[in-house]
């Protein structure tokens, strides 16, 4: 079976793991801020705080920026659902935007409408969780434009988009935004089995989403209510959460990264050949980027039952996916008010779609047999 996705895990992360067993520092060593640094280097942002999954980091970054009660985020229909329980985790409100069909990513023309009517009736969002749907960037400048006037914060989930450039720069600088978040999951740029890294280039930002990592604990007299009692000292200041990650984790995260730009070309590679061999077939593909991460290649079927290809696919060997249910339409959600024909374009692109193989050990005669397979499929 060809996955969908998968991790690359080579003897230099397997040694770099084997040594901080052998080490002192199972956790709060110095893999986790090697491993902060190689981010940090890497994106151009100012600050990375290494935590235990992007899930986490997502949290953090809504509390640090004081998402609460009768507040409301808005994000893409079309994600993993932790980019909408975010919100919900900070007791606030969620409302989505509908997606551009071409770029599946949010769409600036429906979220410059929704804001204009959100400014009338006295309910603008407190953030905005954009998503880089397979890796490819939302359009940063365009969006940060049309938030600015109202002072809404920026959270872009760069979970897919780790390696990727957005403006001649890498993503997760937070050039347009206020926090950027990744991912470690197998699946991702990169890996470190579970774990996800907050960036940010706002000082109070950083400092804020450290301490609700980390107990809501700190000893940093600038922090602190009052004066320190002496060395021993610490102060719990906020009611934080342990989302620390392991230096297991991030020494494997250190090794992974010297891997990255090889994995990122690897991966638009194989997108590149889509691209070349689909181009004749009855489907819609992703439009082509050369600074996309290519996270994911989503192709959109036009003349065929997506069920049916679906089935054939995975008979033949091929472990095709779906990403993602609209999170408007998961059960969870429906309680929360949400339905059906909520937002269009999602549902629309979600009904057809199909995720093929993606990931950097994927060999030439492997992705040969997934598009002879596909276009055997449609043209029957
Ligand atoms: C993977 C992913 C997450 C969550 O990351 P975890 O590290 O699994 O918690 C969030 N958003 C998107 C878009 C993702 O793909």
């Amino acid at each position: 079976m060809i996955p969908y996705g998968r991790h690359t895990v080579g003897s230099d992360e397997i040694a770099a793991v084997v040594e901080v067993l052998q080490n002192q520092f199972l956790t709060q060593g110095e893999q986790v801020p090697k491993f902060e640094q190689a981010l940090q280097r890497y994106c151009q942002v100012q600050h990375a705080l290494a935590v235990n999954s992007g899930t986490s980091a997502l949290h953090i970054a809504c509390l640090a920026l004081g998402v609460g009660h009768k507040d409301s985020v808005w994000t893409s229909p079309i994600s993993f659902v932790a980019s909408a329980n975010c919100a919900l985790y900070c007791g606030a409100d969620i409302d989505f935007v509908d997606i551009d069909p071409l770029t599946r990513n949010m769409c600036t023309e429906q979220l410059e409408q929704k804001l204009r009517y959100a400014a009338e009736h006295n309910c603008l969002p407190k953030a905005i969780v954009v998503v880089h749907y397979a890796g490819q960037s939302c359009d940063m400048a365009t969006i940060r434009q049309l938030t600015k006037p109202y002072d809404i914060a920026l959270i872009e989930d760069a979970s897919h988009a780790l390696g990727g450039q957005y403006n001649g720069a890498p993503v997760g600088s937070c050039q347009y935004s206020d926090i950027t978040i990744t991912s470690f999951h197998p699946v991702k740029s990169i890996t470190t089995a579970e774990g996800g890294m907050l960036l940010t280039n706002n000082t109070a930002l950083y400092k804020k989403a450290g301490l609700f990592a980390k107990h809501g604990v700190t000893r940093d007299p600038d922090q602190m209510q009052g004066n320190s009692e002496g060395p021993w000292y610490y102060q719990q200041v906020e009611l934080g959460y342990n989302y620390r990650m392991s230096d297991l984790h991030a020494a494997l995260g250190c090794a992974q990264m010297l891997q990255l730009d090889r994995f990122i070309s690897a991966r638009r590679d194989i997108a590149e050949y889509y691209q070349h061999e689909l181009a004749h077939l009855p489907l819609r593909l992703p439009l082509p980027g050369d600074t996309s991460a290519w996270h994911l290649f989503s192709i959109e079927l036009t003349h065929h039952a997506r069920e049916n290809v679906f089935k054939q696919l995975q008979l033949a060997g091929i472990g095709v996916n779906v990403h993602y249910i609209p999170i408007h339409l998961q059960p969870f959600y429906q309680n929360l008010g949400f339905k059906q024909g909520d937002f269009p374009q999602a549902e629309a692109f979600y009904n057809n779609a199909i995720t093929l193989p993606v990931y950097p050990a994927l060999q030439k005669d492997e992705q040969r047999r997934v598009i002879d397979t596909l276009s055997r499929i449609l043209d029957n």
